[in-house]
């Protein structure tokens, strides 16, 4: 039996009750975001009376989310990096901002899905680099590269930003496309 109700919440702020037997012990069976990464739907099934229900949890201007660094130590979470490791790995490519943007809400997805309060680094920038590789080759390749070499995302993004500098200066208008790819 299938049932589901509505339940408006903050993103981990709030213990999650199911709204039939009142117990806080669920699973999420799928998790989306939508409204720009701001508002994520979860769909969770009670593992009290099993039965189903949905909530909307709004990322609050309260609500942290800690990233965790390969050395344990802790930033506080922020979609810009995302989009802008994004953005400079399409850097040229041909990929449209929205087609970033729903990047970046995937990466959220599984970055909610089973994160509360606290994501490693490498969960994220492996999120990055799977949707990445379905998109887009290449970018998915100057992420990776990049990306396997440092574990912080803030070092991440400096680093990619460098590399772009460089693969600008190096090829100098010679394009860098799929076919260079597909014979190496
Ligand atoms: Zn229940």
């Amino acid at each position: 039996m299938l049932e589901i109700t509505k339940r408006h919440i903050k993103l981990g702020t709030t213990i999650v009750r199911c709204p039939f037997c009142k117990a806080d012990n669920d699973k999420v069976i799928d998790s989306r975001s939508s409204d720009g990464g701001r508002i994520i739907r979860r769909r969770r099934q009670c593992l009290g009376c099993s039965r189903r229900f949905t909530t909307y949890e709004k990322i609050s201007e309260s609500f942290k989310l800690n990233v965790v660094k390969k050395d344990n130590s802790r930033v506080p979470y922020d979609r810009e990096k995302i989009l802008h490791g994004l953005q400079k790995a399409c850097y040229k490519r041909p990929i449209s901002s929205e087609q970033i943007r729903s990047l970046a809400d995937k990466v959220e997805e599984d970055i909610f899905k089973d994160s509360d309060k606290e994501v490693s680094s490498r969960f994220i920038g492996k999120s990055v680099m799977d949707h990445l590789k379905v998109v887009d080759k290449v970018a998915y390749i100057r992420f990776a590269s990049v990306y396997r070499n440092f574990e912080d995302a803030g070092d991440l993004i400096l680093e990619v930003t460098e590399e772009f500098r460089k693969d600008e200066e190096e090829s100098n208008g010679h394009g860098f496309g799929h076919e260079t790819l597909r014979d190496n």
